[in-house]
């Protein structure tokens, strides 16, 4: 790339994305100790939330299914026929779904919720809306390893359980950056603050494009330019507004002469064939 030249930067793009077909990259890490725990819990079914386009929801349906749960995805809005491809591809993998209202749904946090479900269906193993608790935080700190020695380290943030375990895994002389994909990330600042003891980091929200699954006509322009230059497929809700955001500050200059970044593809592919087809645009699609 051109800019990279300019500005004397070097760029890399750890995949992640690759490290499992369907378990999609930081779902990966997010599910890993969450799995054994539900095991030693001796739980026989997964449960998560999601909206009807969630990497979370696809990733639980195959991970429960390798794994031998059972799984159930609550959705949030009613059912809409036919299926996207994304609870297509959940129903395939033997996920039960439950539809409810969006009001309703503000509500899954609490007890009586949570107690409720539990009575009309049994018992289960609940992992949270973008699967970010704990043990899930552990698992994201194993993204990083001893190699990745880069100045800057990059990544998408959503419940910001990513950014964390990838904060807490960065050496003292790395700036761990973490472009948000959702508007009013006050709350999710002090998150971030309360599961992290290191201070380099820095969360950036200049490229949310409007709001969470939320995109514009320069964001898919760029996903499509950049993978027709660099083989390198985004998704248009995480990775693609990260990826604008980090060679947009390349372009700025925010990063000194001489400088190395790793940008983590944290994966999210699933979500373009349904984003693609809801707005009647193209994306990649693998
Ligand atoms: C879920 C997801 C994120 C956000 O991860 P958090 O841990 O919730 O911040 C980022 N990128 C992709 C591709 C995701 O699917």
């Amino acid at each position: 790339m051109r800019i990279l030249k300019e500005k004397r930067v070097r760029l890399y793009v750890k995949r992640i994305d690759q490290t499992h077909e369907y378990i999609s990259g930081n779902k990966w890490y997010k599910l890993k100790y969450n799995l054994v725990e539900a095991k030693k819990q001796n739980k026989n079914t997964l449960l998560t939330f999601g909206g009807a386009y969630s990497n979370n929801i696809a990733a639980i349906s195959f991970a429960a299914k390798e794994n031998g749960f059972k799984s159930i995805g609550v959705i949030r809005g009613e059912e809409h026929l036919p299926l996207n491809p994304t609870l297509k591809f959940a129903k395939e993998q033997g996920m039960e779904i439950i539809y409810i209202s969006r009001s309703y749904y503000r509500l899954k946090h609490t007890k009586e919720f949570i107690n409720n479900l539990k009575e009309k269906l049994g018992d289960f193993y609940l992992v949270p809306e973008g699967g970010t608790n704990g043990l899930a935080i552990k698992g994201t700190a194993e993204i990083l390893d001893s190699n990745d020695v880069q100045d800057f380290v990059c990544c998408s943030v959503g419940t910001g359980g990513t950014f964390a375990g990838i904060i807490s895994a960065s050496n003292d002389k790395q700036m761990v950056l973490g472009f948000s994909a959702i508007k009013g990330s006050d709350q999710l600042e002090k998150d971030i603050g309360s599961w992290v003891d290191e201070c380099n980091w820095e969360l950036i929200s200049d490229y949310v494009c409007g709001g969470y699954a939320k995109v514009n006509t320069s964001l898919i322009e760029f996903v499509n330019d950049f993978y027709s230059a660099q083989k390198v497929p985004l998704d248009a809700i995480y990775t693609g507004k990260m990826m604008m955001g980090v060679l947009d500050l390349i372009k700025q200059d925010y990063f000194p002469r001489e400088s190395s970044i790793l940008a983590i593809h944290t994966g999210g592919l699933q979500g373009n064939k349904g984003m693609s087809e809801r707005l009647e645009i193209d994306l990649p699609i693998l």
